[in-house]
């Protein structure tokens, strides 16, 4: 079987955007308040999906893809803390409706009601009520909530340890995942994406994080960001702090996914960085949605990489599945249910 660790709701009906709006609307004009929910019908997703992640799934060979809201519309900048968790329950929502209709196709992993400036303990109601009630296995995690301006402490700090208490406790993990960005400064994926898995590594090198949360587990989504590529800056840079070697600082708590977008950067994930750090992911449909002409297939058929990949069979099954597994055990023990 085939896991895709990477995926969001990016084709949602229109209906869901246009409750965003009027979300956003009413912070300046509380007459256009929408109700608590955008209505969507079942055959609504269904056409959604189909034509789209499902499609995709069919034809490139992979099963099951963790599913979550669109993060660059997560938008934790826009408005209050109550703006941000009515829009997340309402995404969170809709991603279970998602799950419940597609059980073998999907399993969800929820947007968290971050907000700038609030205490990162108030998200964790809405992740225990998604993982609880919702069978979720995990969130997204946004180290910048300010959308580009990075004025959160680092995810080291110990603003972050009440939500991290919540991720050991219900043994799930966290997509470090940042969401659109409002600094010109910054293209989203392009710029603010990457750079946020960068800093993220980083910041774990600098810290006694894991010693503290010995069980915590982020996936660094994006390929793990410049990571892979300065490997030996990183491991260099720990040796200089006087810090533990990587493998003992972060490597048993931080994966990296396969959303590179070319041949040779997968070549060079899977050189560097250990096979059991890496679990397949593509991010489909997500940020880059064309054809690579030099190929002719899309840029994030990640599969074909990893299929081209020279390893052997049981290290790319680590990376198809077992490590997604592995890392997120309510997933492991809800396929094992279903005896797969
Ligand atoms: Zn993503």
């Amino acid at each position: 079987m085939i896991i895709d660790c990477h995926g969001h709701y990016t084709t949602a009906p229109g209906e869901l955007q246009a409750f965003r709006d009027a979300q956003v609307a009413a912070l300046k004009d509380p007459a256009r308040t929408p109700g608590t929910g955008p209505v969507i019908s079942d055959d609504q997703i269904r056409e959604s999906l189909e034509g789209a992640q499902l499609k995709l799934q069919r034809e490139r060979g992979t099963d099951l893809t963790i599913f979550s809201p669109r993060a660059s519309a997560m938008a934790h900048h826009v408005g209050s803390e109550a703006t941000s968790l009515a829009w997340t329950r309402v995404c969170n929502d809709l991603i279970h409706r998602v799950v419940r209709l597609y059980p073998d196709n999907f399993v969800g992993v929820c947007q968290l009601p971050q907000s700038p400036g609030v205490p990162a303990a108030n998200s964790a109601a809405e992740l225990e009520r998604c993982v609880r009630d919702l069978g979720f296995i995990g969130c997204n995690l946004n180290p910048d909530p300010s959308g580009g301006h990075w004025n959160a402490p680092p995810l080291t700090d110990r603003h972050w340890y009440p939500l991290y208490e919540k991720l050991v406790e219900l043994d799930v993990p966290a997509m470090v995942h940042v969401s659109a960005s409002c600094n010109p400064n910054f293209h989203a994926t392009g710029a603010h994406y990457i750079n946020a898995d960068t800093t993220a590594f980083m910041q774990f090198i600098q810290s006694d994080l894991f010693r503290d949360f010995p069980t915590l587990r982020f996936i660094i989504p994006h390929g793990g960001g410049a990571v892979p590529y300065h490997w030996g800056r990183y491991r260099g840079l720990a040796q200089d702090m006087k810090r533990p070697p990587l493998a003992e600082l972060v490597m048993r708590n931080v994966y990296f996914d396969t959303c590179v977008y070319h041949q040779a950067g997968i070549d060079l994930l899977a050189r560097v960085i250990p096979v059991d750090n890496i679990l397949f992911g593509s991010e489909m449909v997500g940020a880059v949605r064309g054809i690579d002409p030099t190929t002719g297939h899309y840029y994030d058929d990640t599969k074909r990489y990893i299929d081209a990949l020279s390893m052997g069979a049981a290290d790319k099954q680590k990376i198809l599945a077992g490590n997604a597994r592995r890392v997120f055990p309510r997933l492991d023990q809800l396929l094992k249910a279903r005896g797969r």
